[in-house]
């Protein structure tokens, strides 16, 4: 595949491209179960047209740019409040990945600081907590030591506690967890974190910007943000309950001074003195506009109109999937993110009957089950869903079809005792999404 030597008229392009979407999977209608938080026509609507009046602006020099100092600094004092501090400070980055590891950087360059007698320093993770921190880890040389959950699935304060060496740095608990969607003990885990003065990191980018409002709606909502004593930073992304454009995420301090290590300086480079707050260089303007257009579209009662609508679809299915024999929901979600396993249905077997009747369901591992973030697009799709749930399970309890293709291949690596073996598989398969197909 090379270049075209000459370029092809737009229409022509435009129509080729359209055609290509046929290619993927069908969000609108809540087919899909992650990846995309679509909050309706109205909302998609308010997001391309800020997005498209700032589609040049570069986020990296908000001295050119000061409509997006206003927009970046506003969008992240509003999120300050809705996570109980309206002092704390932060900045927006491209993702939740980002805010993690901006997170462990501002933990790990802290101790670097006022914790020189650390060489090896580590962060306590539930096995629950999102792999963006084992990766923020890997990228800045700090070890993660991970503990168990308990039987409620949220993680295991005693053995948070057990795991703390005087190498410790930061202590993580999530809001909700990705898996199963239950909220960790945040008040024990911070507290642990204060009482040996170390940091507490509490990743919100899941319910962020859908647990404040679950709040207001007097949800019974768990405590979780700087309202907690001992919790130093909060990642929320704006890109998924926040319903914003990807590559929009907040991480938030409650202390000025620990997000100061969060930022690089370069003082003696010839093309000019350069700071920079986040991973990134050069950023995309027009994503920072339109966060800030949707907060102002929705206002706190956009939100919880939306919340409200996500949280009886989520009950629906819950109520739904616990009714079909042998499906159980795990663990008690606290909000809208589920999963459900299987005492005796082969559950990767359920999801391709599923895949066959057009859903599209995430599978998980540990135990097996299978993954539904719920949101708005879902609501006119639960009883279709649960119908065809209900038919695929009774076909999988009388038919018990081994499991082929993805699904197979996902049950043999997920058990398989030499994991060597399989994060070699999982690279091979990175290598290959970037292989252009041969037809
Ligand atoms: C999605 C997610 C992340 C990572 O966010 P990205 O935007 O995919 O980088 C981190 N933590 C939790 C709980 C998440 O659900």
């Amino acid at each position: 595949m090379e270049l075209p030597v000459t370029g092809k008229p737009h229409k022509q392009l435009a129509e080729e491209m359209e055609a290509l979407t046929s290619l993927d999977v069908d969000w609108r209608s809540g087919k899909i179960w992650s990846f995309v938080y679509f909050a309706g026509d109205d909302v998609a609507q308010v997001l391309k047209d800020a997005y498209t009046t700032f589609f040049y602006t570069n986020g990296l020099s908000p001295m050119a740019f000061r409509s997006l100092k206003k927009f970046e600094s506003e969008v992240v004092a509003m999120t300050a409040n809705l996570l109980g501090c309206s002092e704390a400070v932060g900045n927006m980055t491209s993702g939740g990945t980002e805010s993690i590891l901006m997170a462990v950087k501002a933990a790990r360059d802290w101790a670097r600081a006022e914790r020189p007698q650390i060489t090896a320093p580590e962060m306590i993770l539930p096995v629950t907590a999102h792999p963006a921190h084992d990766k923020a880890g890997h990228y800045l040389g700090v070890k993660p030591v991970h503990i168990p959950v308990r039987d409620d699935l949220r993680a295991d304060v005693d053995a948070a506690q057990a795991a703390m060496t005087d190498s410790t740095i930061l202590v993580v608990g999530s809001a909700p967890c990705y898996p199963c969607g239950v909220i960790d003990p945040i008040p024990e885990l911070a507290a642990l974190a204060k009482d040996k003065g170390i940091c507490c990191h509490v990743d919100a980018c899941l319910g962020g910007f859908l647990l404040p409002f679950l709040r207001r709606l007097e949800y019974p909502v768990p405590p979780f943000d700087f309202s907690v004593p001992g919790v130093t930073s909060i990642s929320a992304d704006l890109h998924k309950f926040g319903f914003s454009v990807r590559g929009t995420s907040t991480i938030l301090y409650r202390d000025r001074n620990l997000r100061r290590y969060q930022f690089f300086s370069q003082a003696d480079w010839p093309g000019g003195l350069y700071g920079s707050p986040t991973m990134t260089g050069s950023r995309p303007g027009a994503a920072i506009a339109a966060s800030w257009a949707l907060l102002n579209y929705l206002g706190e009662e956009g939100y919880m109109r939306l919340a409200r609508i996500i949280m009886d679809t989520a009950q629906a299915l819950i109520d739904g999937i616990n009714a079909i024999p042998g499906l159980q929901i795990r663990g008690k979600p606290d909000m809208s993110v589920l999963s459900f396993d299987s005492d005796d249905l082969n559950i990767y077997a359920l999801a391709e009957a599923m895949e066959a009747r057009g859903w599209n369901l995430e599978l998980l591992q540990r135990p097996p089950s299978l993954h539904l973030v719920v949101t708005p697009a879902h609501k006119e799709a639960v009883e279709p869903f649960l119908a065809d749930l209900g038919e695929a399970a009774e076909e999988v309890s009388s038919k018990k079809p081994a499991p082929t293709g993805t699904a197979a291949m996902y049950g043999v690596l997920s058990t398989l005792p030499d994991r060597t073996t399989v994060h070699s598989a999982i690279l091979d398969f990175i290598e290959g999404l970037t292989r252009p197909d041969q037809s």
